[in-house]
């Protein structure tokens, strides 16, 4: 899956650090208003202005209820696996803690038997103790945890008040499917569907029960059938909807090494949402179409039919659709038969598919069009859309075959299926989803007009289609066991979006934004609460929340950083040598780190090496020191962590961290970067070392060559004069990554407290000689970060002199751009960000000119907005006025081009009119002009203005049931409203405000990660704020 993008520029949260020594009056909201309705009209909106006090609800308290921790922590107590145990053994367990739980009579034990029973309890107590503690103490960084722990198994009742026969969320492996036929008819008009599946089953184990996910399926019928006789025999479905389970109890047992099929007739509702088996909604000319698609990662795909719904349980499908005449359906497979069925309808056979993973089936029932192309190697690919978008296709079809070619020949395996299908659906969560063989996007992730798009619309869809394909090897060919092991997923299709557009696109241009992919991934990742790649999780919202920037940026990351180590070829032989070993299964983490170590020469430190980035939460930050005097280098390590003092005064980085670091350098002697022999390298494997340099009267060094490493470099004081001085008087000796990089560390290294804020602004100072977009889009982001800031603590004389900077800096540079398309993909990127800027802090003649556009745009015929790459800094000039707003609004109604209205959405969202913003908000919210999926965006762009943020805070908060019903909790739209909305204050009051709404909700809300996170980036912004604002003062 890929998230959806959030602007041009696809910003998640730069969450620097923030501000003031002194106690300034904080920005302030005022709790008590009343939830506003919902306006017809923009205009209608009432305004009301922030109160100036910050009202604070009492602080609530959260239960930490689990019946599914009570159980793990009981049979851990017992020093016991209940899973491995033999199924007998489980019955009888079964059947004691059910008599238990009911309470039913039992006979009165004897005085002795009660002595000779607590004294066993208390030996197997103390044994079992020092079991569970021990271990866990001595072998895990995070300490011990304490677990409420009790030693009755408690078997949940079903709905029906009978006893439900498996107490775990994992379902159990005794029995497994092999096979499943499906036969659904969704009905487009009453907006409910019917099913039938029939699951072959294979017992491994003797077994009394079968237990599978479902949810809100209407359960008609059950049957099941033995292999053996052929007959089936109707059986009671029981329900448990806290684990979103059914259960078939058996009598007799299944025994092992038989087969059964069970039989199940339901019925459903189409889902309101975008996740199951869901309706989506366009306008075609004057009628509203209806169609349904499906979305099942992670783990929809029992609200559209009974299944064991965990990636390692793989089986294949046959599926069947029914459907009226005017639409069509799409499945993983090709088409086989089409039959009449009554009614005038049709029914729609597909071919079985290969051995798959649940959350990768997909069928959609639509009335959509496509264009189609065969492959060198006989795969038909086809790209669908709603009929009045059929221009838009051909883009996306060109790329997709070619970038099919790339893997076949890279990965060296066939794509395995006959046809491909990648398909836009008009309303759609996530960025793209790769169900094997059809795949669905968002229509901006893969509809494209040349016309009207910029440059970055046409390297964002062939960065999705790239991903997304990827996955039909890894993901879907390959897939990770358990979802703690996502990245094995999602990183490598991250790192191969990159490389494959490197490799057959080119002119794309793509290093600068996998560049800027690390710099995120670190930032989340300097965090206290961050987590390893591979982190444990067991619960559905600690699922979805493993769909972040860990798992997608930090994974590809340090995919990067492994292939460099090894050179390209290696790596290359080692992952297709771990899809092979793998292919049709499933893979845990260690499982490809073997895999490569298998490739002939590899040093087998690689999988040491390795399992230090996956299996430790975070970084390294590497002290460097060149000794001039000795010729030497004395490196260091220690894990980066961006402290925040008032959450924890004692916390300091874990000294026990250590990673296996493949350092790359270049020196002042052979500082030429392009040439590899300059290129030097070490493994720091220790916490300290030492290398002697060959060659005499080395002035410089820079590490992490075009930061290809996941790792920051912290040069002591007189190493980092040197390069500071470099960059003022030779700037290009080092590469523009290599100064986007070190730009990056110095305000990193100022947010953890390691250097001044001073010496980091210093790094800056070079900047009215650079060019290059890296490092210009890394320094303007980390100055707007401040600027925006201090705004917001209502510091506007010191803005104001922080914006004269920006401006001193990059005047020149602006005043040089042009309003064209011209130029390469680098040199557009970096005009739109300039010109963005310029306008949105009225420099120089930008807002005049963009006017003059606008003016024009709005007088002319063909509704075609240009220069297209600055639609959206044209339009939130435009937007300035009510009458440019409501044109704006009009247009969005009009266009066609999904890239182009995002364009002017995010103009209208840049708007400095509250009413307008709130308005977005709530038309959002409602899925009226403006489509739901945009409201995550609408909420980020609003919160980064100063008129915006505070109402979208309190949006949040008014409408936080119906967010987390149109995307669940833990999603990653939830993750994006909840830091970005919250990311830009810095004051304590603000703090307590957000930890006291959290607090107070009853769902799950507090206990997500990105809650704490959020929390957390608040604590180090006011740290930031009180260590390091009087600097900035005398530094401006
Ligand atoms: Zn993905």
């Amino acid at each position: 899956m890929e998230p959806h993008f959030q602007s041009e520029r696809a910003q998640l949260p730069r969450n620097m650090i923030e501000n003031s020594m002194f106690e300034e009056e904080p920005d302030v909201v005022d709790l008590a208003k009343e939830p506003r309705l919902h306006p017809l009209e923009p205009d209608e909106v009432e305004y009301e202005p922030h109160s100036s006090r910050l009202l604070v609800r009492g602080l609530g308290e959260h239960d930490l209820e689990d019946d599914e921790e009570d159980y793990e922590s009981s049979a851990r107590l017992l020093g016991m696996s209940f899973m491995n145990r033999s199924s007998n053994h489980r019955n009888n367990m079964s059947e004691a803690y059910n008599r238990e739980a009911s309470g039913g009579p039992c006979s009165v034990p004897s005085a002795r038997t009660v002595l000779v029973g607590a004294f066993v309890v208390v030996i197997i107590l103390s044994i079992a103790m020092v079991v569970y503690f021990l271990p866990k103490c001595t072998f895990t960084k995070e300490g011990c945890h304490k677990k409420n722990t009790t030693l009755t198994f408690v078997y949940p009742l079903a709905t029906n008040g009978q006893v439900f026969p498996w107490p775990k969320i994992r379902l159990s492996n005794a029995v497994v499917p092999i096979h499943y036929d499906l036969a659904l008819h969704p009905n487009l008009t009453t907006m409910n569907f019917t099913g039938f599946v029939q699951i072959s089953l294979q017992v491994n184990e003797d077994t009394n029960n079968i237990t599978l996910h479902s949810v809100g399926l209407r359960i008609t019928k059950a049957t099941i059938t033995p292999e053996a006789t052929s007959q089936p025999k109707d059986v009671q479905v029981l329900e448990y909807p806290p684990h979103q389970q059914i259960a078939v109890k058996l009598n007799p047992v299944l025994s092992r090494g038989e087969k059964y099929i069970l039989n199940l007739e339901y019925s459903a509702n189409l889902s309101d949402n975008f996740s199951g088996f869901y309706k989506s909604s366009y306008q075609d000319k004057n009628k509203k179409r209806i169609l349904a698609a499906t979305q099942f990662e992670p783990f929809a795909a029992r609200n559209a039919f009974p299944c064991f719904d965990e990636p390692a349980f793989k089986a294949t499908f046959s599926i069947k659709i029914t459907r009226d005449a005017d639409h069509i359906s799409l499945s993983n497979m090709q088409k086989d038969t089409t039959t009449p069925v009554d009614n005038g309808l049709y029914q729609d056979t597909f071919i079985e598919s290969v051995n798959m993973s649940t959350y990768l089936v997909a069928f959609i029932v639509a009335d959509l069009k496509n264009v189609s192309q065969a492959t060198a190697s006989g795969t038909l690919v086809s790209v669908y859309a709603v009929p009045d978008k059929m221009d838009q296709l051909h883009y996306a079809l060109d790329t997709a075959v070619k970038l099919l070619k790339f893997y076949e020949g890279y990965f060296n395996i066939s794509y395995p299926l006959q046809k491909l299908d990648l398909v836009a659906i008009p309303d759609f969560e996530a960025g793209a989803m790769e169900n094997w063989g059809l795949i669905t996007f968002r229509e901006i992730a893969l509809l494209y007009r040349e016309e009207t798009a910029s440059i970055l619309d046409k390297q964002i869809v062939t960065m999705v289609i790239a991903h997304e394909l990827a996955h039909q090897w890894f993901g879907n060919l390959v897939t990770m066991e358990w979802w703690n092991d996502l990245w094995l997923n999602e990183g490598f299709a991250t790192f191969m979006e990159y490389f494959s557009l490197e490799k057959i696109f080119p002119e794309l241009q793509v290093g600068d934004r996998f560049l800027h992919t690390r710099f995120r991934a670190m930032e989340k990742d300097s965090m206290n609460l961050s987590h390893p790649l591979s982190t444990p999780v067991k619960t559905d919202e600690q699922i979805e929340e493993m769909f972040d920037s860990i798992s997608y940026e930090k994974g590809a990351s340090i995919l990067l950083m492994l292939k460099n180590f090894l050179t390209e070829t290696v790596f290359q032989q080692g992952i297709v040598r771990y899809l092979n070993e793998h292919q049709y299964g499933n893979a845990k983490n260690e499982d490809l780190w073997n895999s490569i170590a298998k490739v002939k020469s590899i040093d087998l430190n690689m999988k040491e090496m390795m399992k230090t980035w996956t299996l430790q939460t975070g970084f390294p930050v590497v002290t460097v020191k060149l000794d001039t005097t000795a010729n030497k280098i004395h490196l260091s390590q220690e894990r980066f962590l961006r402290i925040s003092i008032l959450q924890d005064p004692s916390s300091s980085p874990d000294s026990s961290y250590l990673w296996h670091i493949p350092l790359t350098y270049i020196t002042s002697s052979c500082s030429n970067y392009s040439q590899p022999k300059c290129i030097k390298t070490w493994l720091l494997k220790n916490k300290t070392d030492t290398i002697d340099l060959k060659e005499p009267n080395v002035t410089w060094v820079k590490f992490n060559l075009n930061m290809s490493g996941y790792y920051i470099v912290h040069y002591e004081e007189n190493t980092s004069k040197e390069l500071i001085g470099l960059l003022k008087n030779n700037h290009l000796a080092l590469s523009p990554q290599d100064r986007a990089d070190f730009i990056n560390n110095a305000f990193m290294l100022a947010s953890a407290g390691k250097i001044s804020v001073r010496k980091a602004l210093s790094v800056t100072e070079y900047m009215k000689n650079e060019s290059s977009t890296a490092p210009i889009t890394e320094t303007l982001l980390q100055l707007r970060h401040i600027y925006r800031l201090v705004q917001k603590r209502g510091m506007l004389l010191l803005a104001a002199r922080m914006k004269k900077y920006i401006f001193d800096i990059f005047g020149g540079l602006i005043d040089q751009q042009t309003w064209s398309n011209n130029g390469s993909l680098s040199e557009r990127q970096l005009r739109s960000i300039l010109l963005d800027l310029a306008c949105d802090y009225n420099y120089g003649n930008c807002v005049r000119d963009a006017n003059e556009l606008f003016t024009k745009w709005k007088d002319a015929k063909d509704f075609s907005l240009q220069p297209s790459d600055l639609t959206t800094t044209i339009c939130s000039v435009g937007a300035r006025n009510v009458e440019g707003w409501k044109f704006i609004l009009e247009m969005y109604h009009y266009l066609q081009s999904a890239a182009e209205k995002r364009k002017i959405l995010m103009a209208m969202a840049k708007s400095n009119n509250a009413q307008h913003l709130i308005w977005l908000m709530y038309e959002s919210l409602q899925h009226g002009v403006i489509r739901t999926q945009e409201l995550p965006s609408i909420l980020a762009a609003s919160s980064r203005s100063l008129v915006g943020y505070l109402f979208a805070w309190d949006f949040v908060k008014e409408n936080w049931d119906n967010l987390v019903k149109k995307f669940h909790l833990g999603s990653f739209s939830i993750q994006i409203i909840i830091i970005e909305t919250t990311s830009q204050f810095s004051t304590k009051s603000h703090l307590s405000e957000v930890q006291t709404f959290f607090d107070s909700l009853t769902d799950k809300s507090s206990q997500l990660r990105t809650v704490q996170e959020a929390l957390e980036i608040i604590r180090l912004n006011i740290q930031w704020m009180d260590k390091n604002l009087k600097n900035l003062e005398m530094w401006l």
